[in-house]
């Protein structure tokens, strides 16, 4: 039954050190000296989507395209899709627009450089484009941007515009743009929106809890959008000094991660973002 609904996969390709939630570990100065693993670990979720033969949506940090073009190259060779994740993972509503729109414009430059494709997909960095950055909307319109999944319509200590529309569609900007936007995907609980499309959530909920949630939206005749990154299939990462929260949200069941993901594989349908925003209408082919 829930196979007759394809969904969105989607990986933000970042490393184990970009996190936001490690930020008071490691500085952006850091990066460069930090153990390098996001292109191991993207190889190992390449590896489980060839053998269950499923495409997927990579939204790639700049920083990390820069220094892993040829990872970007077999991403793309294997038929995923790039799309981008912005330059320097900083939150979207610590920036000003001028910063916003340059790393936009910079990222997407050299992804296209590396893929030779149009890059038209985006997602911010902990879907910081909230009731407060929404001016980015027009940016990334202004840049030449299509569609965007950078909106997790939940109440949430980083992120999150809660009361927007839960399922594809198009939004008007303040100034008049449209884009095709897929939202983070959530499970309507009485008096609750719970977050649901991946990540520490599909960490930190059981499975069955998981299954269940994401059938519950295909048996509505929704896709959603399920996201992971390539740090979360990587028990072995080097552990940071941080607070015991922000601990438990990056590090709890690293070691489930991966065989979970298999076996969500195996149980859902999945393709491109762009192909199920193409499915749903809301996306010109
Ligand atoms: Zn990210």
């Amino acid at each position: 039954m829930t196979q007759k609904i394809t969904n969105a996969l989607t990986f933000d390709v970042e490393d184990y050190f970009q996190v936001a939630a490690l930020a008071e570990a490691v500085q952006y100065d850091d990066w460069p000296s930090m153990e390098y693993r996001v292109e191991a670990n993207t190889d190992r979720i390449l590896c489980l989507l060839d053998e269950a033969q499923t495409k997927a949506t990579f939204f790639t940090l700049g920083w990390v395209a820069e220094r892993s073009s040829a990872l970007v190259k077999r991403i793309v060779a294997q038929g995923h899709e790039i799309a981008s994740h912005g330059y320097s993972h900083q939150l979207i509503y610590n920036q000003t627009p001028d910063v916003f729109r340059e790393e936009t414009r910079k990222s997407k430059e050299i992804l296209e450089d590396i893929t030779g494709q149009a890059v038209t997909g985006y997602r911010a960095a902990s879907y910081s484009i909230t009731h407060q950055s929404r001016w980015a909307l027009d940016i990334l319109c202004e840049e030449g941007f299509t569609w965007d999944s950078s909106i997790f319509p939940v109440h949430h200590d980083r992120y999150g515009m809660p009361g927007t529309p839960r399922w594809p569609h198009r939004l008007k900007t303040d100034n008049g743009h449209e884009l095709a936007e897929f939202p983070l995907s959530t499970l309507k609980l009485p008096g609750y929106t719970l977050p649901i499309a991946g990540g520490g959530y599909f960490r930190l909920f059981p499975y069955w809890f998981s299954q269940w949630g994401l059938g519950s939206i295909n048996r509505k005749g929704q896709p959603f959008v399920f996201y992971l990154h390539p740090w979360e299939v990587d028990p072995g990462q080097p552990r940071l000094d941080v607070k015991w929260f922000s601990r438990f949200r990056h590090y709890n069941n690293l070691d489930v991660c991966e065989a979970r993901l298999q076996k969500l594989l195996s149980q859902f349908q999945f393709t491109t973002m762009t192909q199920v925003l193409r499915n749903r209408g809301v996306l010109d082919n």
